[in-house]
């Protein structure tokens, strides 16, 4: 079995090669870009676990393809950066690449740094007890997108389920509504903070023995709701 897929994207062959033949020693699977289009197009054809992105590129440089890449994919990305002010220009605009390596780098490196990306996005993907929230007997699973009150599951809409898994991830704090609004209903939302009122009464129908009562969803007086802890 593969220790995973690796699209490596540099223009310069004998680094490239050099890449090439080092993780596919450690096991992986390795495809190859040598322009940015090539890099945007085999980033989505071939689905890798890993993208080692050089910035000096022909066609789209490497923070063209970063930007690009990051608006829909997570895939965690690797830059290797050649000059100190590409460093700078990493570290700086936020591109969202995961590490940088400068060149000439140690392949002993280079294969830890790889190996440590992808154990670290393998657990981060990995379903599991870390993505189930649970408050006394409610149990908030993110990755499934399920909710359950003991052994019985409770039928949410998806924002109510955006709403709660909002507060219960964040249980004993209180928020807004305002603020309720934007982070769960998002910036160019149109409406008013009734929006956040309403989405609660119906969430404590579901969620609170005697609604009108609630001991889960709590409306802290002038200031907001949480979730108590
Ligand atoms: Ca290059």
């Amino acid at each position: 079995m593969s220790a995973g897929k690796i699209l490596i994207v540099e223009d310069e062959e004998t680094l490239l090669e050099v890449l090439r033949y080092n993780l596919d020693k450690e096991g992986y699977t390795v495809v190859t870009a040598a322009d940015g289009i090539q890099a945007l197009n085999s980033a989505r054809s071939e689905s890798p676990d890993l993208i080692i992105l050089d910035i000096m590129l022909p066609q789209l440089d490497g923070f063209e393809v970063c930007r690009i890449l990051r608006k829909d994919i997570t895939v965690p990305i690797i830059m290797l950066t050649a000059k100190e002010e590409e460093i700078d220009k990493v570290l700086g605009l936020e591109l969202g690449a995961d590490d940088y390596m400068a060149k000439p780098f140690s392949m002993r490196e280079f294969k830890a740094r790889v190996k440590a990306i992808l154990r670290r996005a393998a657990a981060q993907s990995k379903p599991g007890e870390a993505s189930v929230i649970r408050i006394a007997d409610l149990a908030v699973d993110l990755g499934k997108h399920q909710v359950s009150i003991g052994e019985a599951s409770v039928s949410l809409t998806p924002k109510e389920f955006d709403l709660l898994a909002y507060l219960a991830g964040n249980k004993g704090r209180v928020f807004s509504r305002e603020h309720l609004l934007e982070r769960v209903w998002g910036y160019d939302y149109v409406g008013d903070t009734r929006t956040v009122d309403v989405h609660i009464r119906w969430l404590r129908e579901k969620l609170e023995t005697e609604p009108s009562k609630p001991r889960r969803l709590i409306t802290v007086r002038g200031t907001g709701y949480k979730i108590e802890g």
